[in-house]
């Protein structure tokens, strides 16, 4: 009887690869082709407990794991919005989700600003990794383990990779920068003239 239960399904399993060969084969590479092609899921989806945070702003959506983490990164982007004025220097850092949400809009305005473009584009994700450790290990999953990068962007998942032991508010302009030339012009222009262009936004930043 045991036997038989084993043996039917394998009989029906091997009339279907006869029979229906072809598509199975097709089916197999279309499933290869999702497994090896997550885009635009990001990468490093598995590391940690906890899920990932999102906190939608005017221009981006901040991705963390911990309120710790979101406290750190408002720590580490010393940047005053226009309205705060003097006052708002100390009253603005009070809660760290409104601080934020106003720090890192208004980079992104002085990144569109400087560059002089001012196109309205999808939310720029920004995904915060808690350290060094972690963000070498989503590299590594990456294939960029070499370039031994402080943040990255990559266009295709309009995402902006950050870890948390180095981001200042330079490296958030640079990599914002990035998304809004790739996303301005028709084309997207060469890899080195983007990088000059990022790299006069994070040098202006606090002109
Ligand atoms: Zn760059």
């Amino acid at each position: 009887m045991a036997d038989n239960i084993i043996k039917y399904p394998f009989k029906i399993l091997l009339g279907l690869l006869r029979n229906h060969s072809q598509k199975l084969l097709v089916c197999l590479m279309w499933i290869n082709f999702a497994v090896w092609c997550p885009i635009p899921t990001a990468f490093g989806e598995t590391f940690g407990k906890d899920a990932w945070q999102n906190l939608e702003t005017r221009y981006t959506i901040i991705q963390y794991k911990t309120l710790e983490d979101l406290k750190r990164f408002n720590g580490r982007i010393d940047y005053s919005p226009d309205d705060w004025g003097f006052k708002g220097l100390f009253s603005g850092s009070k809660d760290p989700v409104e601080s934020i949400t106003k720090k890192v809009d208004a980079v992104f305005e002085k990144a569109q600003k400087i560059l002089d473009m001012r196109q309205s584009i999808k939310k720029v994700v920004i995904r915060i990794y808690p350290d060094k450790k972690r963000f070498r290990e989503v590299q590594y999953l990456a294939g960029r383990e070499k370039s031994r990068l402080q943040a990255w962007y990559v266009f295709e998942q309009n995402t902006i990779y950050i870890n948390n032991d180095d981001v200042h508010e330079g490296i958030l302009a640079h990599e914002m920068a990035h998304s809004i030339i790739d996303h301005y012009l028709t084309v997207r222009p060469p890899k080195a003239t983007a990088e000059i262009l990022a790299r006069y936004v994070d040098k202006n930043l606090h002109d």
